[in-house]
């Protein structure tokens, strides 16, 4: 339409110019001089107007206005042309009266064409000029005008018509663009949701892992200078107590305040993110300085430890943070990442809250781990790991009640490796089943030879528990000897029964069904909130070494010992004292009215034939 427009006015110019071209001298100058003149400028600067219209896009408000005023324009020139072309009429003999008549019909059908596709500008054109048109003509009585008023008075009936069909479908086009249009917006906004969504966390609105580690890798690519920052990985200890305890709802609030907390703390360029339930990732500009970076570690500990402010009352928990310097640590998104998790992993070994920054004697342990890694894999396989027995006995008499079995690997190149140690590497490699069921099998074979009522107490890691199937595994083996379940304590610290209270308590109250003794291991030295207890499922409660250790001197732990002691009366559940290394501890153990102990002080693990059975 926008190149139609132009043409109309063109069309006018100039039939109208050879209309004054052929009346010039004989109609009076203002006529073919200055009115053409008028009309001609009228007309082109209409024209231009449209031409510069040519690239741009009408909004449909914008669209209406123009239309509006194409039909008024279309109207003021129909009527200033008409009154022109009727005044001229007057002037000449018949064959130029007759080139008038031929120019009003020619031009008006000219117009109707190009504004086929407004029809309201066409049709209004037409009446303005067509009407007085044939009337004029029909009224001069002139038989050739009569015919040419009639031959356009058919033609301009048969133009308005092509004219309408031709609307109907030229509009139907424009609403089925104006549809597409109308989708395409939505699936752009649609689009850009689901971008959001991908790359946001619902919860927090940080990032979330996938946009953490395209912004990642895209900072690595850019920076070809190798400045200094720094990726850090922050993972809230005591977290999965809030779930459980407080509900999911006071969970999620945590995690929107820790996210806040973070926030404020870090500066706007920071890249932060939540890459896990509770653990949270950042890149940020940072100096290499380790002093600096373990200020900002503390900076970010310290926040996590302030107390939360949930309905159901304060929760306390912290977060332990891990950091990687680029481009010391490594080159690449997964390096620098893997660093950071090694350092996250020692930070929450060493100390619930702190931040430790990945370093030289890190990248050893690694080696030496990936070392472990491989000769375990042999070594499960090859049966070179064997077991050391620690009697548990009834403290006042000394009497041996029960072993608890411990792992024990002499590796040929690597020498003694701790079992809390490759345990753990187990874990990670997924092969630690592999390794309880071959020990629980050579645990069983002794078992078989002790006299009753001595048990085998026996460590689970957090895998043999969560994966419901080993436990079918392990009975297995106890009917294979056909020994019987009550003879078998296993030990199960509380850290696991953290990983997923709900599923533990289930598989350890199913453990307790099947006549086993569930022990909880290691308490104290976890979570150690008393108001979990009884929504789990045990028979002894194994108080952790820790508390035994100052035991003659530190009240508070006399006082512990003795609550807890107190607890597992009122919960009817039995109590041994790990750790005992002296005659003094286990007298004020006793005192404190313990009974069953275990400790350096009766015996140290060792092999089973260095034992009393009876
Ligand atoms: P745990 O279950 O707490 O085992 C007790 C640890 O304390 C043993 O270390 C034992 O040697 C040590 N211990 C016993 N009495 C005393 C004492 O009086 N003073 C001191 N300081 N320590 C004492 P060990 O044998 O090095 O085992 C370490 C950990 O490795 C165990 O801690 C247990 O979590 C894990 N572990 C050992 N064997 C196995 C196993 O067969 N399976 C699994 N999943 N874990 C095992
Ligand atoms: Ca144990």
């Amino acid at each position: 339409m926008l190149t139609k427009v132009p043409l109309l006015y063109i069309i006018l110019l100039v039939n109208s110019l050879s209309l004054a071209y052929t009346h010039y001298g004989i109609a009076p100058d203002y006529l073919t001089i200055y009115v053409s003149a008028f009309l001609s400028v009228a007309c082109l600067s209409r024209a231009l107007r449209w031409y510069r219209f040519k690239n741009k896009t009408f909004t449909l408000a914008q669209a209406k206005h123009q239309i509006r005023m194409t039909v008024l324009f279309a109207n003021i020139m129909g009527v200033g042309f008409s009154w022109w072309s009727y005044t001229l009429y007057g002037y000449g003999d018949f064959a130029l009266q007759a080139h008038v008549a031929y120019y009003m019909s020619i031009t008006v059908i000219g117009i109707i064409i190009c504004l086929i596709h407004l029809p309201a500008a066409a049709w209004s054109a037409s009446v303005t000029v067509g009407i007085p048109f044939v009337i004029f003509f029909f009224w001069s009585g002139q038989p050739v005008f009569v015919a040419i008023a009639s031959n356009f008075l058919m033609v301009v009936a048969v133009l308005v018509m092509i004219t309408l069909s031709y609307y109907r479908a030229f509009s139907s086009v424009i609403d089925a663009k104006q549809e597409l249009e109308i989708q395409n917006r939505r699936t752009h906004k649609l689009n850009a949701q689901n971008e959001i969504l991908a790359n946001q966390d619902g919860l927090t609105k940080l990032a979330n892992r996938r946009s953490f580690a395209s912004y990642l890798n895209k900072k690595l690519q850019a920076d070809l200078q190798q400045r200094n920052f720094i990726v850090g990985l922050i993972d809230l200890d005591g977290f999965k107590p809030v779930n459980d305890i407080h509900g999911h709802a006071a969970g999620d609030r945590v995690l929107t305040e820790v996210s806040m907390r973070l926030k404020k703390l870090l500066s706007d360029d920071c890249m932060l993110a939540r890459i896990g339930g509770d653990e949270f990732a950042l890149v940020i500009d940072h100096s290499a300085v380790h002093d600096e970076i373990h200020v900002l570690g503390k900076s970010i500990t310290e926040a996590l430890q302030r107390p939360f402010t949930m309905r159901t009352g304060l929760v306390q928990i912290s977060g332990s943070c891990g950091f990687a310097i680029y481009p010391e640590a490594g080159s690449t998104a997964d390096e620098l990442m893997d660093r950071a998790d090694f350092a996250l992993y020692e930070a929450k070994s060493r100390a619930r809250g702190s931040s430790i920054i990945f370093s030289s004697e890190h990248e050893r342990l690694i080696r030496q781990k990936s070392q472990v890694e491989l000769a375990l894999t042999q070594s499960v396989s090859s049966q070179q790991m064997t077991l050391h027995y620690q009697p548990i006995v009834d403290g006042a008499s000394g009497k041996i009640v029960g072993f608890e079995a411990l792992a024990r690997w002499f590796h040929s190149e690597l020498g003694h490796i701790p079992p809390d140690q490759f345990i753990a590497i187990a874990e990670k490699t997924g092969i630690v089943t592999d390794i309880t069921l071959n020990l629980f099998e050579q645990a069983v074979q002794q078992l078989k030879s002790w006299p009753e009522p001595l048990y085998l107490s026996f460590n689970l890691s957090v895998q043999d528990v969560i994966n419901r199937k080993t436990l079918d595994l392990l009975k297995l083996i106890l009917d294979k000897h056909l020994v019987g379940t009550s003879r078998v304590q296993f030990e199960i610290t509380e850290t696991i029964m953290m990983t997923d209270l709900e599923h533990c308590s289930n598989i350890t109250r199913e453990m307790q069904q099947m006549g086993f003794k569930v022990a909880l291991d290691d308490f104290g030295s976890g979570y150690s909130s008393l108001s979990y207890l009884h929504k789990l499922a045990f028979d002894t409660l194994k108080i952790d070494r820790s508390f035994v250790h100052n035991l003659h001197l530190d009240q508070r732990s006399q006082g512990i010992v003795k609550t807890i002691l107190a607890l597992c009366t009122s919960f009817n559940v039995s109590c041994t004292v790990e750790g005992v290394e002296s005659e003094e501890q286990k007298n004020l153990l006793l005192a404190l009215g313990c009974q069953y102990m275990q400790g350096y002080y009766f015996y140290r693990p060792a092999d089973i034939s260095t034992f009393p059975l009876v």
